[in-house]
């Protein structure tokens, strides 16, 4: 399968997060539930629209699901999905969303927590894993798509199965170094925590799913 790279800028972003330093880390879940939030608001709109769809309020949450013997933490929802072309566009390069502008004026200004009050988008939850994989079907598309990456090295688009329209963003944790632990992101307690602390206003169910061995 081809290897594609990903384009200067977001090269440079990953870079970043890959061997971030910084140690609020916790703030990825923050961006993967919102972008999850982002999605099923688009879905839900069209569906309250379009009269050819059914509406079913039942439809649209988010689940988390950690499985402690794979160290993996996936963050579904049932969002508008993306298509091939959305997959590259918006997660092979830096969305234009305009989240990454702190980072000239403002990377190295310490005593402040810059990142934190920035969205810093998808590319944070390469600060905790080592692998990111995001199996998506978009509204209206036959087939679904998987979406995979190590890092800097780039990322492999294939086709993939899934029932239904949404995206699946699964985490491979960063194996324990001496200073630094990722296996709390495996805990129910800790994940319920930092949801409390930066997604208390997202409208839309947050489901909690564990499996441990
Ligand atoms: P932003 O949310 O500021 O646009 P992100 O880096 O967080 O930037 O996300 C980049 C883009 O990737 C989003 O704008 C969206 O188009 C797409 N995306 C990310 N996560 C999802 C998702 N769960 N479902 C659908 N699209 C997504
Ligand atoms: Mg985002």
């Amino acid at each position: 399968m081809e290897k594609k790279e990903f384009r200067a800028e977001s090269k440079r972003l990953l870079d970043l997060m890959i061997n971030s330093i910084y140690t609020n880390k916790e703030i990825f879940l923050r961006e993967l539930i919102s972008n999850a939030s982002d999605a099923i608001d688009k879905m839900y709109y069209k569906a309250l629209t379009d009269e050819s769809l059914s509406f079913n309020k039942e439809d649209y949450f988010i689940r988390i699901n950690v499985d402690k013997e794979n160290r993996t933490l996936t963050v579904s929802d049932t969002g508008i999905g993306m298509t091939k072309e959305e997959l590259e566009d918006n997660l092979g390069i830096i969305a234009q969303s305009g989240s990454f502008d702190f980072k000239k004026e403002n990377e190295v200004k310490d005593g402040f927590d810059i990142i934190g009050q920035f969205g810093v988008g998808f590319y944070s939850a390469f600060m905790v894993s080592d692998k990111v994989t995001v199996i998506t079907k978009a509204y209206g598309d036959s087939n679904a798509y998987k979406w995979e990456s190590e890092g800097a090295d780039g990322y492999t688009i294939d086709l993939a199965e899934k029932e239904h329209t949404g995206t699946d963003i699964i985490l491979k944790l960063k194996e324990n170094t001496e200073d630094e632990s990722y296996d709390e992101y495996l805990e129910e307690y800790r994940l319920q925590g930092i949801i409390k602390r930066y997604s208390d206003f997202i409208r839309y169910p947050i489901k909690m799913d564990i499996t441990s061995n």
